[in-house]
């Protein structure tokens, strides 16, 4: 830290995200990317001429992409935000619409505490149940607005719609924000509730489920007012948050033909995760539900911190939190069959008592 940051930064803890070693080459199962590369038409839309192309500055209006968003997921354009990643998306919701406080769970994206202290907001921390759920009941009539994260992370469980409705529409007059980034793997979207209330706002993701981490594409659906708030952000930040590659990238993903072959991709990541479910539970692994492309998972014999450090020694990368609640488990994400059975494999041999 140099004499010069200013002073309300200098006890700021930021976000660490989960490594990406360049020393080796892992089997990466530790930051929940997708095990298969992009869709065609996407690594289509990357050519020469789009590369030329980068002479200019990108569309800040990101018209095209917004348009073919808006008609993926049946909503207009105006009620679409494009964001550098849904990092970014978070944090013009963060910035935007927690004046009064926020909630989220004890255990969810730790980068909405990282946000809340980045902007001084008051975060009230609401603990899941025993069983790691979110209580739904917790977050009707509050006095603030929340962030809840539908699967939620690291636990990969799922709250129903239902549920979703009956928070959104008990706190008219505060922002909901639900974050989507894994509901393509088994969730129920809420995007369709964005028609009927004004104070719900989806973020989601190219990262996870098309396969598109490195690209960093992440978008914001809402009630258009929401939408302009998030502009404002946008417009006063980075006007050209997405380069023109991303732009070209992110409406080849929603192409027909994209479209079938990332719900084939995640049909199979589906199904990869519950036979690693199965199997790892066949060695008297605790391993909760998941509706997200990863488990959570608690081994026997073996604390999680160990655990982790054993698995990288073979050559596998999972995801620790050192956290009291939870530092016996270890998140896995899910990857190719071959990859999954090789961890099963190397699971078996580090509990043997
Ligand atoms: C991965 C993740 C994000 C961030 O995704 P990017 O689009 O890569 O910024 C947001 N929320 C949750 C819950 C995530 O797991």
């Amino acid at each position: 830290m140099s004499r010069f940051l200013a002073k309300k930064y200098r006890t700021h803890d930021a976000y660490v995200p989960g490594e990406q070693p360049r020393d080796k080459k892992y089997i990466k199962l530790n930051t929940n990317e997708f095990p298969y590369p992009p869709a065609p038409d996407v690594i289509a839309a990357v050519n020469a001429e789009a590369v030329s192309d980068l002479r200019l500055y990108s569309d800040p209006t990101a018209k095209a992409l917004k348009d073919a968003l808006a008609g993926y997921y049946g909503v207009s354009a105006e009620n679409v935000f494009v964001s550098n990643g849904s990092d970014e998306s978070l944090n013009f919701a963060f910035a935007c619409f927690f004046e009064d406080g926020v909630a989220f769970a004890d255990l969810t994206y730790g980068f909405y505490s990282v946000f809340a202290e980045l902007y001084g907001i008051d975060a009230r921390i609401i603990p899941l149940d025993k069983d790691f759920s979110i209580i739904p009941e917790d977050y009707i009539g509050l006095d603030r607005g929340a962030v809840i994260a539908n699967p939620n992370a690291p636990t990969g469980k799922a709250l129903p719609l239902s549920d979703i409705e009956r928070i959104v529409a008990s706190n008219p007059d505060r922002v909901i924000v639900v974050d989507e980034a894994y509901v393509d793997f088994g969730g129920e979207s809420a995007i369709p509730l964005t028609e009927k209330y004004d104070n719900l706002l989806v973020c989601a993701t190219y990262s996870k489920s098309r396969g598109m981490a490195g690209a960093r594409l992440g978008f914001a659906i809402g009630n258009a007012e929401l939408i302009a708030d998030l502009e404002l952000m946008k417009y006063s930040t980075n006007p050209y948050n997405l380069d023109s590659l991303a732009l070209r990238m992110g409406a080849a993903a929603l192409t027909e033909s994209s479209k079938a072959y990332y719900e084939e991709k995640v049909g199979e990541v589906i199904r990869v995760r519950e036979e690693t479910a199965k199997a790892l539970a066949a060695l008297g692994a605790t391993v909760l539900p998941s509706k997200a492309n990863f488990l959570f998972v608690k081994l026997p014999n073996i604390s999680g911190g160990d655990a982790c450090k054993r698995l990288r020694e073979c050559g596998i990368l999972v995801r620790h939190f050192s956290k009291e609640r939870i530092s016996d488990y270890l998140r896995i994400s899910i990857g190719t069959a071959e990859e999954m059975d090789t961890l099963v494999k190397e699971v078996e041999k580090i509990i043997e008592v």
